[in-house]
């Protein structure tokens, strides 16, 4: 039987096991998927091990994004765009790394919220890995405009230049930008603003000024459940429709399930499944 595993530290919070599982239930098929917490500086060591002992795929969660992009010989280009990347397959000798956190989040967007983001305007929290993979797919969907803020200025302006070429190749049309969370106020007004910070996990949910908000203005937090109370309360109090990342990892899951099986599980009734089982 496939075996596939999620390697993290933390890691024993992680649904993707739950997920993948619901996935092969759903399409029959036979395989096994497991969590495997990684020492900080253990992930050298245990993608050799998983390959050697013949493990199929894994997916890589906080904090390793980067570094197992590092550690991979052959990457999609989403991985490469994002330098970061959630899903390996292990093929022989090779180790191919993708990135599906972008397509995630965008099809939980435009499809399951049914929200459209080609000619929006988009405002993008945060610098980190999530909004590294984030960007590609993002411009993939053509906005208007796409601003992204983070909290530290040089990190914004690091991973903005890193898309320009790609978002002139792609949509021309859009303005790339970055900010300062500071400059919040006198941004203007956005359709859809997505959180890709981990703010919240420091009990700070960010403040967004009511002027960011354009009329029925989506905001969507890239966290799940309680941790993303916080920050869309906050923005419902305002007039904004809502939306957490529980969505965004059924759908992230989904592609990786896609990359490493070559079939697309239906992941309504996976998202159903989870908002019926995670406390409220
Ligand atoms: P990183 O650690 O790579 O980046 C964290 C980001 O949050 C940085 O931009 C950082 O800013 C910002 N930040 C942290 N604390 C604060 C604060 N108090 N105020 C303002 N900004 C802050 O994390 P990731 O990018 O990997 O993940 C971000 C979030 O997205 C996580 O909560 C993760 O759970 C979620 N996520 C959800 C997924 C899903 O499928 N739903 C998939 C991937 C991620 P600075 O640069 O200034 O430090």
């Amino acid at each position: 039987m496939d075996k596939y595993f999620v390697l993290g530290n933390p890691v024993s919070h992680s649904l993707s096991p739950r997920i993948h599982g619901l996935f092969a239930e759903q399409t029959g098929e036979l395989l096994r998927y497991e969590r495997l917490l990684v020492r900080p500086d253990g992930l050298d060591v245990v993608l050799r091990d998983l390959q050697v002992k013949g493990a199929a795929g894994c997916n890589i969660t906080v904090p390793f994004k980067e570094q197992a992009y590092q550690l991979c010989a052959q990457r999609t280009p989403r991985a490469k765009w994002a330098q970061a990347g959630n899903t390996i397959q292990f093929a022989g000798d090779q180790m191919i790394i993708d990135n599906t956190d972008g397509l995630g989040l965008v099809r939980d967007i435009v499809q399951n919220a049914g929200v459209a983001l080609a000619d929006k305007r988009i405002l993008l929290l945060g610098a980190g890995g999530a909004a590294a993979g984030a960007l590609g797919a993002l411009l993939d969907a053509k906005p208007a405009a796409l601003v992204l803020a983070n909290r530290t200025s040089e990190r914004a302006v690091r991973l903005v230049a890193s898309h320009r070429a790609y978002a002139k190749q792609i949509t021309p049309g859009c303005r790339l930008e970055a900010a300062t969370l500071l400059d919040l106020p006198q941004l203007g007004a956005f359709d859809v603003i997505i959180n890709a910070t981990s703010s919240s996990l420091d009990g700070e949910a960010l403040h967004l000024p009511p002027t960011l908000l354009a009329p029925s203005a989506l905001v969507y937090d890239m966290m799940y459940g309680k941790a993303a109370q916080g920050f869309l309360q906050a923005a419902q109090a305002m007039g904004a429709q809502t939306r957490d990342g529980l969505g965004m990892l059924v759908e992230q899951a989904a592609e990786a399930f896609f990359f490493w099986r070559g079939l697309r599980p239906k992941t309504a009734p996976v998202l159903q499944t989870l908002l019926a089982e995670l406390p409220q």
